[in-house]
């Protein structure tokens, strides 16, 4: 049974509370090459808490450094290249630590990583040639997967917009949740560092509310450090579909009960729901239909940016004749890029009875 390190934290005892960790879960880089991957998913600053803190990243990379100088942060934002850069830019990471940052976007190739979902996917070069991943996820709602933290992460090994495309590849909701499961046994992260000192409830992965957690939490298995942060949003974790698909294939535990637990864990109470789960009480909820639900738009903030358009759909599915975003309800997948990447929160998904009350 491997464990999961729960520490009060906040800011100004970062680095003690690192240390703790990489000490309790026994942490040797001696000799390594070390990717630390974060996210940096959105080009918004830490305050939304979408991203992964910096603060974070830089206190996890000088603990590295004191075992071995052969370590770089990087990460695949959605967007391609001059997206990536601003995305990294927006985090406030380069401030911190420049000389570790490496842009991972740039060299990359086509990997069969024994994926049914995407046989041959196209990732950083990088992945394959360190011998450790260290992942520093955020702990998030998501209104896909329900919740966002290790194994989704390991989304970012993908390389940049071509992540919209495998949306549409993998076909439904469940198909993604695999792709992102494929991408976990073929790196297995050494080691996650969770980010939850601030974290997002609600809409996430990027316009949710921020919640003051004060926790970082470490593991060396990603599902239970996964099944520990559902458990803490007062979430069962065998009712989050991924973690059962990772269970079932045998990743990790998913019964806290089972878990290893040490430290300072509690549950949050009445930690807000995405608005695509939050109604939903029962034993399961129907994880493929909620590919049927498509984006709502609020025609007031739209500022015709088309970034939506251009740089997040796979489906082909948005345009703008009545002088805002369009969605074409025939052609949009329900894999809520959009939704993710629209700079002025003016697309949302909804909660809807139809698809969400079981008998
Ligand atoms: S919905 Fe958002 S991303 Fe799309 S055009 Fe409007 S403001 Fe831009
Ligand atoms: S309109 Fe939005 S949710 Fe629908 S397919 Fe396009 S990006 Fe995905």
């Amino acid at each position: 049974m491997s464990k999961v390190v729960v520490k009060n934290s906040d800011f100004d005892n970062l680095p003690e509370a690192i240390s703790g960790i990489f000490e309790e879960l026994n942490i040797d880089l001696k000799g390594k090459s070390v990717l630390i991957k974060p996210n940096f998913a959105a080009s918004v600053g830490p305050v939304k808490s979408a991203i992964t803190d910096p603060r974070v990243v830089k206190a996890v990379l000088d603990e590295c450094l004191k075992q071995t100088d052969n370590v770089v942060i990087g990460e695949n934002p959605g967007n391609m290249d001059t997206g990536a850069m601003h995305c990294i830019e927006a985090s406030g990471m380069l401030e911190l630590a420049s000389d570790y940052y490496e842009n991972i976007s740039k060299e990359a190739e086509f990997v069969d990583i024994g994926s049914k979902i995407i046989p041959n996917a196209f990732l950083s070069k990088k992945i394959s040639s360190v011998d450790y991943v260290i992942n520093i996820p955020k702990m998030k709602t998501h209104v896909l997967t329900g919740v966002s933290c290790c194994v989704k992460n390991l989304f970012g090994y993908v390389v940049g917009a071509i992540k919209s495309r495998y949306h549409l590849e993998s076909k439904s909701a469940k198909g993604l949740t695999q792709f992102f499961i494929d991408l976990y046994k073929y790196k297995t992260p050494y080691l996650n560092i969770i980010d939850a000192i601030y974290a997002m409830e609600g809409g996430g992965p990027t316009h949710g509310d921020t919640r003051h957690v004060g926790k970082i939490i470490g593991c060396t298995n990603g599902v239970e450090g996964d099944a520990v942060i559902t458990k803490m949003m007062d979430w069962e974790p065998r009712h989050i579909h991924g973690l059962v698909m990772a269970h079932d294939q045998g990743l990790g535990e998913i019964d806290i009960d089972k878990i290893d637990v040490v430290g300072d864990f509690e549950v949050l109470p009445e930690f807000k729901r995405p608005p695509t789960f939050d109604k939903i009480h029962t034993e399961f909820n129907p994880y493929e239909e909620i590919t049927k639900i498509t984006p709502t738009i609020d025609e007031s903030k739209c500022t015709v940016c088309q970034l939506c358009a251009e740089e997040s759909c796979p489906a082909d599915a948005i345009d703008f004749e009545p002088g805002y975003a369009n969605i074409n309800t025939d052609k949009c997948i329900s894999c809520y890029c959009c939704v993710e990447f629209c700079p002025e929160a003016a697309l949302s998904v909804e909660y809807q009875k139809d698809f969400y009350e079981i008998a």
